[in-house]
């Protein structure tokens, strides 16, 4: 069996207990070294075979499991935050599924939700923004056609964009081809949660110069967006006139009441936070 786990943006403590599990119990560890924190590892059992994929093809990485799945052991595949963005799992799975070899996914808490911690934010301020895009800039590994920044910049929302910090200047660049302007505000976390986590806040017009200046190249995540603003509409959820399957309003600019799930039933237009 193998467990695809999360390992979380980097701080130990940030793992789910079910991945933590998982690593203590595991007989093989393949870990995404580039970024994964390997005191996660110190929990390994002392015969855990303990493997770095950043030095390893997909095919070693196959061939290493097969081998321990010969023997009946149990392989952790460690992958940094949510192994579903940027973890290219879906090939290992393809590759898995080829060999008859059964796994599961633990997810994980993505690096973009410890850079909003990092900067104590919400991406989906009411009056701002209700979307976030995930996505990196073209470099060495391309994007489809249609998803290019400035595409995407088209929105003016919420962003965060990955793997994208040793090219900031093109980032930019393509931002300001999109709705975004150069005061809107802006963020670069680097290795967010982790002891030399650092924090920068500037605008998309001095995103490369800021960088620059902190000498920030990788491992860090640009955030874009007026939702870094500060400003922003209350939510109706909350809002004493407002009633939900849970809550009766004071019945001023009442809404009809939403059922089950809250803010599953709400109407469209209405906002949820
Ligand atoms: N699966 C991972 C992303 C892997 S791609 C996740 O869910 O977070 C690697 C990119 O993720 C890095 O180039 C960087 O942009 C971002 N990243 C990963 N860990 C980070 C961290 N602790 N702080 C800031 N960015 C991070």
């Amino acid at each position: 069996m193998v467990h695809f786990v999360g390992a979380g943006p980097g701080a130990p403590d940030l793992i789910t207990l079910r991945g933590a599990r998982l690593l203590r119990e595991a007989d093989q560890v393949i870990y995404t070294g580039s970024l994964v924190n390997t005191e996660l590892l110190s929990g390994c059992r002392a015969d855990c075979r303990i493997l770095n994929s950043a030095e390893m093809t997909l095919e070693e990485v196959i061939g290493a499991i097969e081998q321990a799945e010969a023997e009946e052991r149990m392989t952790v595949r460690l992958h940094t935050g949510d192994p579903s963005l940027y973890g290219a799992i879906r090939e290992q799975m393809n590759s898995l599924d080829a060999l008859g070899i059964a796994y599961d996914i633990t997810p994980g808490v993505s690096s973009f939700c410890g850079a909003a911690a990092a900067v104590q934010t919400e991406y989906t301020v009411p009056g701002i923004s209700q979307t976030l895009i995930l996505t990196r800039m073209a470099g060495r590994t391309p994007v489809p056609e249609g998803e290019s920044i400035h595409a995407l910049a088209s929105h003016g929302s919420s962003m965060a964009v990955f793997l994208s910090a040793g090219m900031l200047a093109g980032l930019q660049e393509e931002l300001l081809r999109g709705a975004y302007t150069a005061d809107t505000p802006a963020a670069l976390v680097y290795k967010a949660s982790w002891p030399d986590e650092k924090l920068l806040r500037c605008t998309v017009g001095t995103l490369a110069e800021s960088a620059e200046k902190e000498r920030i190249t990788r491992t860090a995540l640009v955030l874009v967006g007026d939702f870094l603003g500060g400003r922003g509409a209350r939510s109706r959820l909350y809002a004493p006139d407002f009633s939900t399957g849970f809550r009766k309003g004071t019945g001023e600019g009442e809404q009809r009441p939403a059922t089950g799930e809250s803010g599953s039933a709400l109407r469209e237009g209405e906002t949820r936070s």
